[in-house]
Parts: C-alpha cells; structure tokens; sequence
C-alpha cells in the first residue's frame, strides 16, 4: 500500500518510520511518502490560509495551494487514490473502516490546521475518486496529523505480513463486534492477587467459553451500543445470558 501524506509539519509524521510502520515500511509492505504543503506556495511567507468568508475567529486553509499540491500528489504514482480527510465533523473512523482502507492500494491523506480546509477542495476531488472527511473521535484536535498517526497505525495492522501472528487482529475488539476481555502472563499471583483458575486448566473448550464471556460482560458494561447493534446469528446459545 502507498500512503501519501500533505501537511504543513512533515516532521509530525516522523513515528510512521517507528515500530511496527517502520519495519513495514522496510519490508516493503507500505509505502509513505511524506509531502510539505508550504512548497507549492508562491508567495515569500509561504502563506496557506487566509480570512473566512463570513468572518468569524480563527483562518481556512486556502484551495489553491492544497489543488496544486493534491494534483501534484496524486499524479506522483499511477495506483488509484483514496483521499482522506481527517475532520471532527467527518463520519466517525471505526475498526469497519480501518478494515476497508485495507484493502485500498493508495490512501492520501490532507492534514488540515487552523479552522480546517476551504470546503471545496473536498467538493472538487470528490467528483474525481473516493474521498472521506474522518473523524477519529468527538473531541477537537489541533491538526490532521494526530489522526492521520491513529488512521495509518489502524489500517497497517491490518495488512498481510504487517503482524508476525495475524491471529492478534482476527481476535482483537471489535473484530467479532465485541470488546476483548482481560489478558493475563505471569507470574501466577501477583500483589495477592492470582489469575483466573480456567486459564491455567489447559482446558481449550472452557477457555474459550470463559474468554467468551468475560467479553460480553466487558462490553455489556463498558459498550452496551455494540452489545445492541451486534446481530442475533453472532450470539450463541450460551451468550444470552447477556
Ligand atoms: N473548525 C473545525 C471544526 O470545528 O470542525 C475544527 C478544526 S481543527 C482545530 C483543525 C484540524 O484538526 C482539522 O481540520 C482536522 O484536520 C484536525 N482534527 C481536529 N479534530 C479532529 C478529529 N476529532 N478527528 C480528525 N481530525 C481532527
């Protein structure tokens, strides 16, 4: 996968070259290119917002310097791109999507800063190819950049080879539409305080019902609207207890 990144801080994005992102990067499995927005300004401050229409506080990212880069950008490699477009008031970025943005060859992402992006640089590339304002959750950041960190750190898990056992993310939350319960290694006891008898039985069947379990009472507790939106043919028999 090939992952374009336009921003005004470049150095922001520097963990995508970290970790788990950078040892994919160097196996060849993502692909990321990092791009400065200021250098396709034309003007000697390097300028990229100016005043709203309207008035108001604060200042928008201006379309002409985000058209040329964003052109130039996307013309830079022939796989197709999706655009993103990290936003508090995008639609809501979910395991669902990091799921789909697995599939794509090519993401592109637009950090915003200041009071956002002028709208109709979503407008214009949306009649070209997919593009998704995205919001990583109900709280305002300061930039795209954060969440573009959070989007690419989601999706790259996700990819083949990225994780050395690909069994983590088919059993992860939200995978099976529940939260994951709780995990433990050693030593037994710890503080006074012993791990649950069952895992430690070697009992596979009663493992598993117990991991079950401790997952649907997690949920129920802690995110009853997925408990809710979770269809009846994914509960079992044993499961409606909850
Ligand atoms: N005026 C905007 C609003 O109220 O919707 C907020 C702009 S915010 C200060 C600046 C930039 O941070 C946004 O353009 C976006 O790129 C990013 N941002 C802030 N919060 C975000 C969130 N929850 N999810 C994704 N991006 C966010």
């Amino acid at each position: 996968m090939r992952i374009d990144v336009v921003t005004i801080f470049p150095g922001y994005l520097a963990p995508l070259r970290e970790s788990l992102l950078g040892r994919a990067a160097d196996a060849g499995l993502i692909e990321v290119a990092l791009h400065d927005l200021r250098s396709w300004t034309h003007d000697v401050h390097q300028t990229v917002d100016d005043a709203p229409y309207g008035g108001g506080p604060g200042m928008v990212m201006r379309p002409q310097v985000w058209g040329e880069a964003l052109d130039a950008v996307i013309a830079s490699d022939s796989r197709p791109p999706r655009l993103v477009v990290p936003a508090p008031a995008g639609r809501s970025f979910t395991q669902a999507t990091a799921r789909a943005y697995a599939t794509e060859q090519r993401l592109v992402f637009a950090c915003g800063r200041y009071e956002g992006i002028d709208q109709r640089v979503v407008d214009h590339y949306s009649r070209q190819f997919p593009v998704d304002e995205v919001s990583i959750g109900d709280y305002v950041l300061v930039g795209g950049e954060a969440a573009v960190l959070v989007i690419v750190e989601a999706v790259a898990r996700l990819l083949p080879g990225v994780l050395g056992n690909p069994r983590s993310a088919a059993e992860d939350s939200f995978s099976d539409g529940l939260l994951e319960g709780p995990a433990y290694t050693r030593p037994e006891v710890w503080r006074g305080q012993a791990v649950p008898e069952v895992l430690r039985s070697g009992n596979h069947g009663a493992i598993a019902r117990w991991r079950r379990d401790r997952a649907l009472e997690r949920t129920a507790k802690r995110r009853p609207d997925l408990l809710a939106a979770l269809p009846e043919d994914r509960l079992d028999a044993a499961d409606q207890a909850f």
